[in-house]
Formats: structure tokens, sequence, C-alpha cells
């Protein structure tokens, strides 16, 4: 336990879901964790919360992704909380996680420049600038993590946008891996399947039964079997993993 003692974290979209778990899980290892939303006060106040009482540390950061003026406003609320509680700015992990997503998806004939555009700028553009700006607190030995989706492997027509921009997070970690290893700085990317956000369409059991379907162990996963992938690949023992796609999807489509 504790094997992120001394270090802190920022995890963006960690008022619930997977985002949530992770920085649960991070915290639970001693790193200190900044959890980031967009609207959701207080849910991030929930996860501040659930850390607090599990003897963790973090404190909540709202910055909508993909408007003008958000990675200057996340990294002004990062760090002003990283220097109220460590005295420093500096940031050891960074897990990009934050998505634009929508459940039922779009027909490519209907997609419309505006979502083509919000989707980009929250899912590719904002980590693409998060991770050039995190450069700057991130030490060497450093850890960068971004998500992705299992939709990455297949073809899903009315998720083209948003598996577009997944592709686009993959190249961006396989690059910034490159970039980044002379300074002991890993990338990687996770890769979850289909995952109980708690979103309503979990609840209904004719879709549980086919989303289970998909797995190998014909299952829905749960948001703390991806974290732990993630948490992983944050410690010391993940340091000569970099450039690599962690898929942690049970198993989706083996065949
Ligand atoms: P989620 O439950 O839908 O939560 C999304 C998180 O992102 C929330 O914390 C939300 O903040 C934040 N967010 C959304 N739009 C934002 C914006 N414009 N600016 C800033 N923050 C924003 O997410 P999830 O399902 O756990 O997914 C987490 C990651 O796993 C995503 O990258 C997703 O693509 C990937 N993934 C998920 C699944 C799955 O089945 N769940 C499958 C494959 C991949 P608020 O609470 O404030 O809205």
């Amino acid at each position: 336990m504790n094997k992120l003692s001394g270090k802190t974290a920022l995890v963006t979209g960690s008022s619930r879901g997977i985002g949530r778990a992770t920085a649960i899980g991070l915290a639970r290892e001693g790193a200190l964790v900044a959890v980031h939303y967009a609207h959701n006060e207080q849910a991030a106040q929930e996860t501040v919360e659930l850390i607090e009482k599990d003897g963790g540390r973090a404190f909540r950061l709202g910055a909508e992704l993909g408007v003008p003026g958000d990675i200057d406003q996340l990294f002004s609320g990062l760090e002003a909380g990283l220097r109220e509680h460590t005295g420093k700015t500096t940031l050891d992990i960074l897990v990009n996680n934050a998505c634009e997503t929508s459940a039922t998806g779009t027909a490519p004939e209907d997609v419309s420049v505006e979502e083509f555009d919000r989707f980009f700028a929250v899912n590719a553009k904002a980590p693409f600038f998060i991770i050039q700006r995190a450069l700057g607190l991130i030490p060497d030995g450093g850890r960068v993590i971004n998500i992705s989706s299992g939709l990455t492997r297949v073809a899903n027509p009315s998720h083209t946008v948003y598996t577009m921009t997944k592709g686009a997070i993959e190249q961006l970690s396989r690059t910034f891996a490159r970039h980044l290893a002379p300074r002991g700085i890993t990338v990687n990317t996770v890769i979850p399947g289909i995952t109980d956000n708690g979103n309503p369409v979990f609840k209904i059991p004719e879709a549980r039964e086919q989303m289970s379907q998909l797995s190998a162990f014909k299952r829905i996963g749960e948001p703390e079997e991806v974290a732990d992938v993630i948490v992983f690949l944050a410690t010391d023992e993940a340091r000569w993993i970099t450039g690599a796609q962690l898929d942690a999807s049970g198993g989706s489509l083996l065949g």
C-alpha cells in the first residue's frame, strides 16, 4: 500500500464514473488528488469526501474543457490547489479521462459541424494542451495516462466522431511517449470496454444483457476494474511501460 505516497495527481473528469474510481484508487495509494469536473460540483465534492473518509487527500477543481480559456482556468485552479496543499506546484501524475460522449450516438449523415467540433475540442484538443501545459509541472519520472475506448478496435458508425477522437488520443500517447522518454516520463493509453458509469442505460435489463455479451467474461465492467489498471500505470512498478495501450475491457470482442 501507499505506493504513491508524496505524489500528486490530476484526474480530469473525476466527479463520477471511471475518473472517480481512479481518483479514489490513486488517493488510496497515498497521492494527493485534484478531482476535476465540468459542472457537477456536488458529485466532485462527493468524490473528495469519499477519499477523505478513506483517509486520503484531495481537492476539487472545476473547469469546463472545450471552451475558450479552458486550459488557463484548469491550471490556475490546479496550481493554486497544489500550492495550498503541498507548498509547490509539482504534478507527478496526469490522467486525461474527461470526455464528451453520447449514449446513443449519431448517424454519420446527421453529425453537425458543432457536434464534431465539440467532440474534438473536449476529447482530443484539450488533452493535447493539458499535457503541453502540464509539462512545466511534471518532474522527470512522471506519468501521463490517457483514456481511449475499445471502440477504436471496431467499426460502429453511430459513434464515428467519438471514435475518431479516441484514435487521436491513442496517437497522442504514442508520440508523447517517445518525446518524453528522455525525461523518464511514461505516457500510456488505457482502453476500457463497456463500464457501468451510473448512466441510466445500465439499469435497463435488456440493455445490460446485450452489453454483457461483448466481454469474454459476459458481464459489464465496473469503474474500479479500469481504475486499477490506471493506478498500476502510475506506480513505480510500471516504469518500464511507455507508449503502450493497456486493454481494460474484460476481453471485449475477442471473438
Ligand atoms: P462519465 O461517467 O460520463 O463522466 C465524464 C466525466 O467527464 C465527468 O466527470 C464530467 O464532469 C467530465 N466532463 C464531461 N465533459 C466535460 C467537459 N466538457 N469539460 C470538463 N469535464 C467534462 O465518464 P466515464 O464513462 O467514466 O468515462 C471515462 C473515460 O473512459 C472517458 O474518456 C471515456 O471515453 C472512456 N470510456 C468509457 C467507457 C464506458 O463504458 N463508461 C467505455 C470506453 C471508454 P461533470 O460531472 O461535471 O459533468
